[in-house]
């Protein structure tokens, strides 16, 4: 059944079906929950031999002893894996707390004030900056360019990354753009892989950019996937050293989502020169970092196989949740005209784009119904999505059975406001 070629009587006979559906939910007061991006506890649980797998022995393989102070940069075994998780040569790689999104933060505050090149390449010196943004993108990137005052330019995304034709033509045409923000791998929110071509116009973008341009990206879901012959991401630090451009991108990912969620691993991958400058910054604020976690984290997951054969515990609990709503959006929704989506292999999200101007009425309609949604225009800067379109659908948390009916009332919430709308 296509939305837009019904009449008005079958539409008006079809709001009052669906409403009738609606009330019943209604009167079932439940209270579910879509909005939570992070693992589920079963998920965690899979990591809990972290503790006290240490066993009394605090001893990097190097001889540090993990409970001293010092090594800014990270002990050898765990930076060992964070360069293996991001296709980089160890010398590339720093491994810091339990955060890439502190790296982040710190990485566009060493940028701002301190300069990776230097003091002269500040950006504070150049007065008003900006970023350019690809939307739907990851609400905190957004809320760090908000909190240093960095203006926010939208850039639409893609099915295969964002629009680089129009990101390559902004960039060049405006010296005050200073960074990118990327999540190329099961981008949050849409779980898009970016292509090749992609990767490689944006490892040459700072070649038209004005100078002290950087690439942050967030390779957050690097190891998360949920088939077993994943599309592959290309390498951006390969690109960008055909482009001469490794100094302009900053790496990060974690063990957020692989171990526990709130006691994991952060890393940044940067050119020798970059992590040098990060790191005489750094200095100054910590002596160094919980080199105990670290061990704890290359004893459990002493190399890639490891890691990969502890994703595939995490993709058997996550999968049936995608697959859980992904058959509702397919079931219900495809060929309606109501609405559009990825099918993500990997990550933690996907994202529904309704009919235009129909985002807030839907995720209003499911909360008086009983699901809880992000709000609509969260994956937008300034929490403002134009089209008022973009909902962000995160199921690692709810059980199957929750999600099931989360699902039913996310896709009844969409038709009646749909139909609503079309019958306005
Ligand atoms: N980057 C992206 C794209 C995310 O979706 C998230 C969490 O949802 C993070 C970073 C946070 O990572 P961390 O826990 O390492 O700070």
């Amino acid at each position: 059944m296509q939305l837009q070629s019904l009449n008005q009587t079958q539409l008006q006979a079809l709001e009052r079906e669906l409403a009738e559906q609606y009330q019943s939910f209604q009167a079932q007061n439940l209270k579910l929950d879509l909005t939570r991006g992070k693992p589920s506890s079963e998920q965690l649980s899979l990591s809990d031999a972290l503790d006290g797998i240490l066993a009394g022995n605090y001893k990097a393989e190097d001889g540090t002893d993990c409970r001293n102070y010092a090594i800014l940069d990270g002990i050898p075994e765990i930076k060992r894996l964070g360069a293996a998780i991001m296709g980089l040569p160890v010398e590339q790689v720093l491994a810091g707390g339990n955060a890439s999104l502190t790296l982040m933060y710190q990485t566009v505050q060493h940028a701002l004030t301190i300069g990776f090149n230097g003091p002269d390449s500040a950006w504070q010196n150049e007065g008003k900056i900006k970023f350019a943004c690809p939307v739907p993108g990851y609400d905190r990137h957004f809320t760090i360019c908000e909190f240093f005052g960095i203006e926010m330019i939208p850039v639409a995304m893609t099915d295969t990354g964002p629009d680089m034709a129009a990101l390559t033509e902004l960039v060049s045409n405006d010296p005050s753009i200073k960074g990118v923000w990327c999540v190329p791998k099961y981008s949050n929110p849409t779980g898009i892989i970016y292509s090749d071509d992609v990767v490689k116009a944006m490892a040459e973008l700072p070649k038209v950019a004005g100078a002290n341009f950087k690439i942050f990206w967030d390779n957050a879901y690097a190891v998360h996937d949920l088939v077993s012959t994943p599309n592959p991401l290309a390498n951006i630090f390969d690109y960008a050293s055909q482009a001469g451009t490794d100094d302009a991108v900053l790496q990060f990912c974690s063990t957020s989502k692989v171990t526990h969620a709130g006691a994991g691993v952060a890393f940044l991958g940067a050119s020798q020169a970059n992590l040098a400058s990060f790191i005489k910054g750094l200095s100054v604020s910590t002596i160094g970092p919980d080199k105990v976690n670290q061990l704890r984290h290359a004893r459990f997951l002493p190399d890639m196989d490891a890691l990969q054969a502890h994703m595939q515990k995490h993709a058997a609990i996550l999968k049936p949740r995608f697959d859980m709503v992904l058959k509702y959006l397919n079931e219900d929704l495809a060929n309606t005209g109501m609405g559009e989506w990825e099918s993500p292999e990997g990550g933690y999200f996907i994202a529904f784009d309704t009919l235009p101007g129909l985002a807030k009425a839907v995720v209003k309609l499911a909360a008086d119904a009983g699901v809880k949604l992000t709000p609509a225009g969260a994956t937008f800067p300034y929490g403002k999505d134009p089209e008022d379109r973009n909902i962000r659908i995160a199921p690692s948390v709810p059980g199957l059975d929750e999600l099931e009916k989360a699902m039913q009332i996310f896709v009844l919430s969409v038709k009646l406001a749909s139909v609503r709308q079309a019958l306005a």
